[in-house]
């Protein structure tokens, strides 16, 4: 897998929801917004994002006939998702005044690419501005076998892992799901991997994973992140399978199994601990769903099996997660659950309360774990020169406002 994002800063707030105990009667969840779909009076609709039914379903409303819909939805379904297309005057399967209505009313827009970066690795990190001017990342992880791209799904996060720069951002808005899909298509444009009409198919892709492992909670922006992944999962169009899709949550339980049941892609776990006092800390979304409920969710996620293992990510944490003794609790706590465990590499940021461990100490307790016979790969840091790896996104735009001791004090340190 990849090293994936993270990462914002906030100006130093007084009024940070971290500093707010997290109990039943406060629970840890978000107050944000979508902005809408539909632009105000006079503008137009974005197509980018919508499912297939929500296609029509536009269609029709706008007044193309109900028995021509499904046809329409395949030919310009097509055009978008397949070809890349963003002007309707080129779908030339349709009739000229039906690109004329089409176009009238609907738009088909990406979030823009402010800037681009492009690592010694060959790692990309974009940087996308969004409607209100809010900015998230991407990052684009070529390997010999694979190419991923990393992709946020809300700009910031409610949620405060104190190892976690997005957790350190004030403002937090959900993303759309043309946001999300914008994200994807955006990664295609600038790797040029779009087919030419006429030319033979190109068998390997340049996308050929997502992972959205970038800035937010998924599991707080489900329904946009459900019906963006059936975009991309589409038999047609971008057509990236549900095995090639990873989906990183912190451990909001309740929503494990609808991930499961509505997305169905493979699933990764921000476990970081194996006491509920340090996970506490470092993942204080434990106080709601502490490690033996999400524990429990994650033995009746189905379809997990040896071939469709749960990721657990590990960041590796100096003097604080780090110990043989938690390797040993790891291995203990998981048993019976078909996984890999993917050991972090903490990544530095400006402020940042802890330090990376030693290597040796990484490489020891991958060694337990992978004797008590788990895969256990250590991610190696992709893209650090230009801050794209997790935890460093918006690090290098957006300084660390925050002082060391705010923010060790915000995490109960
Ligand atoms: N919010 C989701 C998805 C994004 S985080 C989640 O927490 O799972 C992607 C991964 O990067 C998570 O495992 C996260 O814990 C990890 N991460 C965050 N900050 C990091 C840092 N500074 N160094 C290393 N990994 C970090
Ligand atoms: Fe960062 Fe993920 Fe925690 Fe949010 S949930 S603060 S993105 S590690």
């Amino acid at each position: 897998m990849t090293n994936a994002p993270e990462a914002t800063s906030a100006p130093a707030s007084e009024s940070k929801p971290e500093s707010t105990p997290v109990s039943i009667t406060s629970p840890i969840t978000q107050d944000v917004v979508t902005i809408a779909r539909k632009l105000p009076e006079g503008g137009k609709i974005n197509l980018v994002g919508l499912t297939r039914d929500q296609l029509r379903e536009t269609l029709v409303t706008a007044g193309t006939p109900e028995k021509q819909a499904k046809m329409r939805v395949g030919q310009i379904w097509q055009w978008i998702y397949h070809w890349g297309v963003r002007d309707f005057a080129l779908m030339t399967n349709l009739a000229k005044d039906y690109r004329a209505f089409l176009d009238e009313r609907f738009e088909i827009t990406l979030p823009e690419i402010v800037t681009r970066q492009i690592s010694e690795d060959g790692t990309r990190k974009y940087l996308l501005r969004i409607a209100g001017g809010h900015e998230v990342e991407a990052v684009y992880i070529p390997e010999e076998s694979r190419g991923t791209l990393c992709i946020s799904s809300q700009v910031g996060c409610t949620l405060t892992c104190s190892f976690c720069h997005t957790g350190t951002q004030k403002l937090v808005r959900n993303l759309t799901p043309a946001e999300i899909v914008g994200q994807v298509m955006l990664a295609r444009d600038d790797l040029g991997e779009w087919p030419e009409q006429g030319a033979p198919k190109n068998e390997t892709r340049l996308v050929s994973n997502v992972v959205l492992m970038g800035m937010g909670e998924p599991l707080y922006n489900f329904e946009n992140v459900r019906d963006a992944m059936q975009v991309v999962m589409d038999n047609e169009g971008l057509t990236l399978s549900r095995r090639r899709i990873t989906l990183s949550t912190s451990g909001v339980v309740p929503e494990i199994a609808r991930t499961a049941a509505e997305i169905g892609c493979l699933l990764a776990i921000s476990f970081h601990a194996t006491t509920d006092e340090v996970r506490d800390k470092l993942v204080p979304i434990n106080k709601r769903w502490n490690i033996e409920t999400l524990l429990e969710a994650l033995r009746e996620y189905p379809r997990v099996s040896n071939s469709e293992r749960i990721t657990f990510e590990y960041v590796m944490l100096k003097g604080v997660n780090d110990s043989d003794a938690d390797a040993r609790r790891l291995v203990k706590l998981i048993q019976g659950i078909p996984a890999k465990i993917n050991l972090i590499p903490f990544n530095e940021w400006p402020g940042a309360p802890y330090q990376r461990s030693d290597w040796e100490r990484i490489e020891a307790f991958a060694d337990i774990i992978y004797k008590a016979g788990y895969a256990s790969p250590i991610r190696t840091p992709r893209g650090e020169d230009i801050m794209a790896a997790c935890g460093q996104l918006k690090s290098a735009t957006e300084r660390a406002r925050k002082s060391k001791a705010a923010i060790a004090a915000e995490a109960g340190l």
